[in-house]
């Protein structure tokens, strides 16, 4: 008989895996998940004024073939699709995004200290040990003051210096000095660079409208509201929160894996040890429903400043129409984050956030009465962070566990930010499962 595969969590990973087995044609699999609904992180919620939230901004930008087959196969028609439209709000302005190749928009002062640094990091050949270091040496004093430190704080709500360099990749546009001062004195924007310059968005149901479409593949070996509890690795049962029990002869994780260490029988003591090392930040998701018609074009804007609490806020409803009810109405959806480094007050978050647009420019004091809906979504596990202590944890870990027909995959199941996006976690659950069953080496995921 085929192997039992069990699958935990329903995101984006488990429903790769899952996806990819139904197509394989092998029967024998579950897929457990602890909410009432499936898409994990990529999920999306109608509120009572008929606002649709995503949890933080999604936008699909693919890696693979196999997956925008996927996106295509699932949504045919139904999908937008947008030219990226990102800013950033900084010293009173709005400057294209990426923020190094747009500076001619700040005050001219700020330009030359941008210039002055890029020149001098030029000729800085100094090895970088951590992300605070690699960023100065990329892109010099200036510009790392004025908004790349700032705004990689804001985000991460972790101290750079705490960060490991080696996650950026393509996520930060690398210099070109030529390039500019060219888009300086030409006064030229640059504003294409990057793999999500162009995107998809579903038209119905948000970001979730496309992981719910997963549900005719998967439905028949999918069960709602069970939250894994226990792994008896030596015996190969789970237990759930319910009290109920199954075995498994291969088990694919996608839940958050500093928890999954710590439900392992018997316990393992360098695992949780290694698991006490890996960092991950929290956040609010505060959706802001507006009675009136969208005053912009825009996308998404990050905000390094400190008179928000916010690094990140989008246009929702300029993803989609049907992310807001019908009529003369706009939707923003701004992303706070915090740490142990970095608090946020629960209780006025929401009112902080309706201040953070109002000192922004984004609305204005008298905005406040044509706010219709204010939704708050909290996070627990929001961004895995590319700790200097990250790859040792991990390297302990996942050996350990793949030793025993256990493969943790997806952005909190792997712990790799690098990897973490929607299409990287569809494709970690659908290469996972040809390597199981086929021995096709992952090419997505792979070992430390
Ligand atoms: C603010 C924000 C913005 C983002 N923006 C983008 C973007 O623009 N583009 C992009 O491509 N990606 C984006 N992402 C990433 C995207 O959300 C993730 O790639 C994706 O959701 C990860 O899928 P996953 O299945 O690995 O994990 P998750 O989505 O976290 O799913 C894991 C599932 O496991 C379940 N689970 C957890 N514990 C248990 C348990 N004990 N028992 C049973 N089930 C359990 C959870 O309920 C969840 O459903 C963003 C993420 C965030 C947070």
């Amino acid at each position: 008989m085929a192997k039992k595969i069990v699958i935990i969590g329903a995101g984006p990973t488990g429903l790769g895996a899952a996806y990819r087995l139904h197509e394989e044609g092998h029967d024998n699999w579950q897929i457990f998940e602890k909410n009432h609904y499936i898409g994990g992180l990529s999920a999306s919620f109608k509120d009572e004024h008929g606002f649709t939230w995503d949890v933080g901004g999604h936008v699909m930008f693919s890696h693979y073939k196999y997956f925008d087959e996927l996106v295509d196969k699932l949504l045919a028609d139904e999908y937008l699709e947008h030219l990226r439209e990102s800013w950033i709000w900084i010293m009173e302005r709005f400057v294209p995004y990426p923020f190094q190749n747009n500076i001619r928009y700040l005050p001219r002062e700020k330009v030359w200290e941008c210039v002055q640094g890029l020149m001098e990091a030029q000729y800085n050949q100094a090895e970088t040990h951590d992300f605070k270091e690699w960023l100065y040496k990329t892109f010099g004093n200036g510009i790392a003051d004025i908004f790349m430190l700032p705004q990689n704080k804001k985000t991460w709500a972790h101290p750079p210096e705490k960060m490991n360099k080696e996650w950026i990749a393509e996520r930060v546009s690398i210099i070109d000095l030529k390039r500019i001062l060219k888009n300086i004195i030409l006064a030229r924007d640059d504003i294409s660079w990057g793999p999500n310059n162009r995107f998809k968005f579903p038209l119905y149901g948000g970001t979730g409208g496309l992981f719910n479409k997963f549900m005719p593949y998967i439905e028949h070996n999918l069960q709602l509201q069970k939250e894994l509890s226990r792994i008896d690795i030596e015996k190969k049962r789970l237990k759930f929160t319910d009290g109920t029990e199954t075995a498994y002869d291969i088990l694919i994780n996608t839940a958050p894996l500093d928890i999954f260490i710590n439900r392992l029988i018997p316990t393992q003591e360098a695992l949780s040890a290694a698991a006490a090392r890996l960092e991950h930040n929290s956040g609010f998701i505060v959706g802001i429903g507006i009675k009136k018609a969208c005053p912009s074009n825009k996308c998404w804007m990050y905000f390094p400043q400190a008179d928000s609490p916010f690094y990140r806020v989008t246009y929702f409803s300029n993803y989609s129409p049907n992310n807001v009810p019908e009529g003369d109405y706009y939707s923003l959806m701004c992303e706070t984050s915090f740490s142990e480094y970095k608090q946020v007050d629960k209780n006025t978050i929401i009112e902080d956030t309706i201040q953070g647009l109002i000192n922004s420019k984004l609305i204005s004091e008298r905005d406040r009465e044509h706010i219709v809906s204010t939704h708050p979504i909290q996070v627990e596990y929001l961004y895995p962070i590319p700790s200097l202590k990250r790859d040792r944890a991990l390297g302990v870990i996942q050996p350990y566990l793949m030793q025993h027909n256990i493969y943790s995959r997806g952005r909190f199941g792997a712990w790799l930010y690098e990897i973490g996006n929607m299409d990287h976690s569809v494709m970690q659950g659908v290469e996972l499962v040809d390597y199981l069953l086929s021995g096709k080496p992952e090419a997505t995921w792979q070992t430390i």
